[in-house]
C-alpha cells in the first residue's frame, strides 16, 4: 500500500505554525530478509503514523510526499562505493549475496525492499529540510526508517544504511540561496551519534551536540568516540559536544539539566540558522534497548527549549525507538509541540543522579575554552542540590549495616544492549536474529506460571507497585525503579488479611530516604491481623519483584525458580542464598486463592531475632513511607483513612 498523496486539502493547518509532516508505507519494504523479529521493524513508523492519525494530529500537520534523495547529495557525505552499494544491494543479481553482505557489517541487515527505503529516508528528511529553510513550513517531522546516525562515510552501521541528517545538513549548506550557514544538530537518541560526528568532525558550520548512554565506552556503539573529550578538530574545535551517560536510567531531570546548563547556553551563543534533530525515542521509558526513562512530556519540553532558537526552523527526523507505544507517543507530544508552543509545567519534584551532574561538569570544563558561558559557575541553589545527592548516595555506601542492601542508583541494565544483537547468517544463507539472552531463557519458562504476590508495605499502593513493574517513581520515592522485563499489568488485584505481624525496622533504604520500612514477621501468630493487597503476577515478574526489593541487578538466572515454587508450600518459607544481603530476600507462603500459591518477600527468623535484640534497629516509618502504606489501604477500600493511620501507628509502636 502505498501512501496517498497531498492530504493537506481540505484540511487547513494552523494559521500560526504550519508543521510539515512525511511518511510512506514504503518505508515499511526495508526488513530482516525473511522477516525474522527485530527491533527495527517497519511497525515502529507505522505506530507512530497510526497514533498522529487516531489523534486527529495530522489533520492540523501539511502533509507532504516522501522523495527519493538523489545521488548527487548522498555523495557530500558518503563515498561512491558505499552510494553503489545501498543503491544495488535490494537488486534480483544481489539476492544471493545479500546476507553474506550483511555480514560484514556492524549490526545491518538486507532485503529486496532496502534500497527504496533508504532512499526515501534520506529523502524525506532532505524535503523537510529544505521546506523548513524556505520557509514553506515552520518545522517538520520525518517519520522515516531506516534511521542513519550511526551510518558512517563508507560503511552502513548499526541499523542505519544512509545517514539521513548529515545528508540533509549538507544539503542546506551547499545550496547557498537557502541562506543556511550554521546548523545545530542534536542528536537525543540513546546511542552515540557516531557517523554524523565523524562527517562533521572539522566543520564549524555544523555543531553537533550528542546525549547518550556511553558507560565509559562499553554501551553501542561502543569505544571512546562517544567521549566528551571528542570535541572536533581544526576549525571544527569545540563543535563536537557529547554529553556521555555514565548509566542508564536517566529521565527528564537529568535531561532537562543537560540542556540548562549545556546545550541551551551553546545554542544561544552558536545562533543557528535552523536545528535538525536527530530524533531517536530509545531513550524513552520503557524502550527494550535504551534502558533510560524520558516520558512522551520530557520529549515536548526538550523541544520546547529548542523551539526558541533560529525562529523555530527544526526539523526531526525519526532515528531509533523500539517500544512501539513509547516511540508513538513521544513522537505525538512532539509534534503537538510543535503544533502549538504549549506552556510547560517543569516538575520540581525529581531531581538528576548524581553522575548527571558529574558529566555536566565534566563536559563544560572540556568546552569552556570554546564556549565562555560554560566556564561561568553553576548556579548555588543547584551546587547545593549536587551536595545533597552525594551526600545521600554516600551515606547509603557506607551503610552501618553490613547486610544492607548496596546503593541502587547504578543498577546494571536487565535491557538487551543494541551491540548483542546482530545476525548472524548459517551456511545455506538463512539469517536468524540472536540475542544474547541465552542466559535469560528462564525467562520464557517463568512468564507462564502465575502466583499471587502479596505486599503489607508500601506496594499496597497499586501505583508504587506498577513502578516495580512498568519503571518509574511514585510520590514519596527517592529515585525511580527500573521496573520488570515484562511490563504487562498484574491481571487481578485483591486483599486479603493474614494471621502474620507487621513490624518497622532499618533506619532507612536507597528509595525511601530516612525512616523504617514494613516487614512482616515469617512467623505465623494468630493473634495479629495484617492486611495484604495481592497481585496476581506471573513468576518472571516475581523474580524481577525480588530483585527490586533486595536491590539486586544480575538477572543471569530467577531466584525463585520452579523447584522454589514446589517445594514451598511444604516449606513455608525459604530463605534465597543468592540474595542474603538484601532484606527481603526469605520468600514466604501464605496459603492459596483460586488455586495459585500467595507469596510474600520479608526478613528471615535470624533477622526478627535481629530486631528484637535490639542487634537490628526497630524504626518508625517516616511520614511519605506511611502515607504511601495508609493509601493503598484507603484506595483498596480496606480502612478509612484514620483506621489506616492507626493501624500503621500500632505496628509502629507495638514491642515486638
Ligand atoms: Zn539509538
Amino acid at each position: 500500500m502505498e501512501f496517498p498523496p497531498d492530504q493537506s486539502n481540505g484540511t487547513e493547518p494552523s494559521e500560526r505554525r504550519r508543521v510539515g509532516l512525511v511518511y510512506d508505507e514504503r518505508m515499511c519494504k526495508h526488513s530482516t530478509p525473511k522477516g525474522e523479529i527485530h527491533p527495527e521493524n517497519p511497525d515502529r513508523i507505522r505506530s507512530i503514523w497510526n497514533k498522529l492519525t487516531s489523534a486527529g494530529i495530522h489533520q492540523r500537520c501539511v502533509i507532504f510526499d516522501a522523495k527519493e534523495v538523489e545521488d548527487k547529495y548522498i555523495a557530500a557525505v558518503h563515498t561512491n562505493n558505499h552510494i553503489n552499494l545501498i543503491k544495488t544491494i535490494s537488486s534480483e543479481k544481489m539476492a544471493s549475496k545479500r546476507n553474506r553482505v550483511a555480514a560484514r557489517y556492524n549490526s545491518i541487515h538486507f532485503n529486496e525492499g532496502s534500497s527504496e527505503s533508504a532512499y526515501l529516508a534520506a529523502g524525506s528528511v532532505l524535503e523537510a529540510a529544505k521546506k523548513v529553510a524556505k520557509g514553506e513550513l515552520n518545522s517538520a517531522f520525518a517519520i522515516v526508517r531506516p534511521p542513519g546516525h550511526h551510518a558512517e562515510e563508507s560503511e552502513p552501521m548499526g541499523f542505519c544504511l544512509f545517514n539521513n541528517v548529515a545528508i540533509a545538513t549538507c544539503f542546506l549548506l551547499n545550496q547557498k540561496e537557502l541562506g543556511i550557514n550554521k546548523i545545530l544538530i542534536v542528536d537525543w537518541d540513546v546511542h552515540h551519534g557516531n557517523g554524523t560526528q565523524k562527517m562533521f568532525w572539522k566543520d564549524s558550520r555544523v555543531l553537533f551536540f550528542s546525549v547518550h548512554r556511553h558507560e565509559y565506552g562499553s554501551f553501542y556503539p561502543t569505544g571512546d568516540d562517544g567521549s566528551h573529550i571528542m570535541i572536533g578538530e581544526g576549525a571544527g574545535a569545540g563543535y563536537n559536544i557529547n554529553v556521555p551517560w555514565e548509566n542508564g536510567q536517566c529521565g527528564d531531570a537529568d535531561y532537562i539539566a543537560v540542556w540548562d546548563h549545556i546545550l541551551i547556553p551553546v545554542a544561544r551563543e552558536f545562533n543557528p540558522d535552523i536545528i535538525i534533530i536527530s530524533a531517536g525515542f530509545d531513550a524513552a521509558i520503557g524502550d527494550p534497548l535504551g534502558g533510560c526513562r524520558i516520558t512522551p512530556h520530557g520529549y515536548s519540553i526538550l523541544l520546547k527549549k529548542l523551539m526558541k532558537f533560529s525562529g523555530g526552523k527544526i526539523i526531526m527526523a525519526l532515528e531509533g525507538g523500539y517500544n512501539l507505544n513509547s516511540l508513538a507517543n513521544s513522537a505525538a507530544a512532539c509534534v503537538e509541540m510543535l503544533l502549538e508552543d504549549k506552556p510547560i509545567a517543569e516538575s520540581v519534584e525529581v531531581y538528576p543522579f548524581e553522575s548527571t551532574w558529574r558529566v555536566i561538569k565534566a563536559v563544560r570544563e572540556e568546552l569552556s575554552a570554546f564556549w565562555p558561558i560554560l566556564a561561568d559557575k553553576l548556579p548555588e541553589e543547584l551546587t547545593t542540590k549536587v551536595t545533597l545527592q552525594l551526600q545521600y548516595y554516600s551515606s547509603q555506601s557506607e551503610d552501618e549495616y553490613d547486610d544492607g542492601p548496596n546503593s541502587g542508583d547504578l543498577e546494571e541494565d536487565v535491557t538487551i544492549p543494541l551491540s548483542k544483537l546482530n545476525l548472524s547468517e548459517d551456511v545455506d544463507g538463512a539469517d536468524k536474529v540472536t540475542t544474547a539472552t541465552s542466559s535469560q531463557a528462564w525467562r520464557s519458562e517463568l512468564s507462564k506460571i502465575h502466583v499471587w504476590y502479596a505486599s503489607f508495605g508500601s506496594n499496597m499502593s497499586e501505583s508504587r507497585f506498577l513502578c516495580y513493574i512498568q519503571g518509574g517513581q511514585a510520590e514519596g520515592m527517592k529515585r525511580p525503579c527500573r521496573g520488570s522485563v515484562d511490563k504487562t499489568k498484574p491481571t487481578e488485584v485483591m486483599w486479603k488479611t493474614v494471621p502474620h505481624r507487621l513490624f518497622f525496622g532499618r533506619e532507612s533504604t536507597v528509595t525511601w530516604g530516612p525512616g523504617g520500612v514494613a516487614f512482616l514477621n515469617p512467623e505465623i501468630n494468630n493473634q495479629e491481623k495484617t492486611f495484604m493487597c495481592l497481585y496476581r503476577i506471573t513468576l518472571e515478574q516475581f523474580n524481577d519483584v525480588l530483585l527490586q526489593e533486595n536491590v539486586r541487578t544480575d538477572t543471569s538466572s530467577p531466584f525463585f525458580d520452579l523447584n522454589a515454587l514446589d517445594s514451598i508450600e511444604y516449606e513455608k518459607n525459604i530463605s534465597l542464598e543468592a540474595l542474603k544481603d538484601g532484606w527481603y530476600h526469605n520468600v514466604v507462603y501464605l496459603g492459596k486463592e483460586n488455586d495459585l500459591p500467595i507469596l510474600t518477600m520479608t526478613c528471615t527468623h535470624a533477622h526478627v531475632e535481629g530486631f528484637k535484640s535490639g542487634k537490628i534497629p526497630i524504626c518508625a516509618p517516616a511520614k511519605g513511607y506511611a502515607d504511601t502504606l495508609v493509601r493503598g489501604l484507603v484506595q483498596g477500600k480496606q480502612l478509612s483513612e484514620d483506621e489506616a493511620v492507626a493501624y500503621i501507628q500500632e505496628a509502629a509502636t507495638k514491642p515486638l
